[in-house]
């Protein structure tokens, strides 16, 4: 009898295996894939270059918990994101900063002028309701229509106008000159790789690991006292009040024969072309190749489910789903799909150690 049957290997089902294994739980680890590291997973393609296989995963908190605990399983190389976005065929930098309005529009703006050029573009929304009125409201329709709309259309097949204020207003527009992605205190990508740190996170005698099996089969066969659950939560309940929306994405990989394809981690395609972007791995992982490989990300409808989709109608739906979860005794929810969240990794680490914490007050109690 295992204390814990856990499915997904990804960061929520990882995080609580390692933390419960470490508190003498005997834990079974499950994942349908055939590999640990739910999307984070990363691999050596073909041509020896280290890609991640579900797009590019970059590693920012502010929570020195989050990094201090990771840093058990890592060692970290110090890496700062930049973006690049193609717009009216120049590769300006984004988010938007003050050297992307001037080299736009032909301007000269600096600090002291930027929050007035903003101001004077921006609509007044008030409160914004949803990813049109965060961004217009903070920097105008023309900056909107040329970086946020069709890259939003694309990305979640939905007008900006249809989606939650949260979605874009994860991208900051900036009165200054930084040109990085994030400002967080903590912005480094694991030495050798996502899957290598959750290899060492999992090397415990008290943990199972099972790949390439579903929960479903585990959960009959595998006799457990408590389970976590990391998988869509509509999944679990088999879409009894209709299935939740996901987005999801196709990868397209290509290699090139020679040592850097493009002048940065990533560009953006906002209006153009069919995928919304186009990601060298090199400048995140620091590897040195005579050869490249790039990935392009086409939205798609159908597929794996990577994001869950943040709008009223979808937030309701949700709802339902976790009142049946709350009933239901002795599983637990945890992570980007069985919470329904556009979490980021260290927000998903963050959730897990809250759960196991809240575990071990219930055992406390018990006992
Ligand atoms: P997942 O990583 O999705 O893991 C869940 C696992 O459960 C999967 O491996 C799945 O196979 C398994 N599973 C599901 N159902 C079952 C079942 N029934 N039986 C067995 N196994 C099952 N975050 C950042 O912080 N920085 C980034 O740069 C970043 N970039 C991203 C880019 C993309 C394209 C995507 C999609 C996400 C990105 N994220 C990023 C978010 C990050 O991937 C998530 O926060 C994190 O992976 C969530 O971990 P999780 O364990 O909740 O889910
Ligand atoms: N976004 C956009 N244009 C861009 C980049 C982002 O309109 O060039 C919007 C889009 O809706 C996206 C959201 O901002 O989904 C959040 O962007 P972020 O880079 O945080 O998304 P991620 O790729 O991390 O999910």
């Amino acid at each position: 009898m295992f204390d814990y049957l856990i499915v997904g290997a990804g960061f929520a089902g990882a995080v609580c295996a390692e933390r419960l294994a470490a508190r003498g739980k005997s834990v079974v680890l499950c994942d349908r894939r055939p590999h640990v590291a739910g999307n984070a997973y990363d691999h050596y393609d073909d041509a020896g270059i280290l890609v991640h296989q579900y797009g590019p995963h970059i590693f920012h908190t502010d929570g020195r918990r989050i990094f201090d605990y990771l840093s058990r399983f890592t060692a970290w190389r110090p890496y700062e994101h930049h973006v690049l976005a193609h717009v009216d065929g120049q590769r300006l930098p984004f988010p938007i900063n003050i050297d992307t309005v001037n080299r736009l529009y032909g301007l000269s703006l600096d600090e002291n002028s930027i929050g007035q050029f903003f101001a004077e573009h921006a609509e007044n929304i008030g409160h914004p309701k949803t990813s049109e009125d965060a961004v217009v409201g903070k920097i105008g329709r023309d900056l909107y229509e040329k970086f946020f709309r069709n890259y939003t259309k694309k990305q979640w097949g939905l007008d900006p106008s249809e989606l939650d204020a949260s979605v874009a207003a994860r991208v900051p527009a900036r009165m200054n000159h930084d040109d990085r992605y994030f400002t967080d205190q903590f912005q480094v990508m694991p030495a050798r790789g996502y899957t290598r740190m959750f290899e060492n996170m999992l090397d415990h005698p008290n943990i199972w690991l099972v790949l390439g099996v579903d929960g479903e089969t585990l959960r009959r066969d595998v006799r457990h006292r408590q389970m976590i659950y990391t998988g869509p939560i509509d999944d679990f309940f088999e879409h009894r009040f209709g299935p939740l929306p996901y987005r999801s994405l196709e990868f397209r990989f290509e290699t090139h024969d020679m040592s850097k394809f493009q002048p940065g981690a990533v560009v953006n395609y906002p209006n153009e072309q069919a995928y919304t972007r186009c990601t060298e791995f090199k400048y995140l992982t620091g590897q040195r190749h005579p050869k490249t490989t790039v990935v392009y990300e086409y939205p798609q409808a159908e597929g794996d489910p990577y994001y869950p989709v943040p709008r009223p109608r979808n937030a309701e739906l949700y709802r339902k789903y976790k009142a049946l979860a709350d009933a239901t005794p002795n599983v637990h929810f945890v992570g980007r799909l069985a919470t329904y969240r556009y979490y980021n990794m260290d927000q998903v680490v963050a959730q897990a150690l809250g759960l196991v914490a809240q575990l071990e007050g219930i055992d406390a109690q018990a006992a």
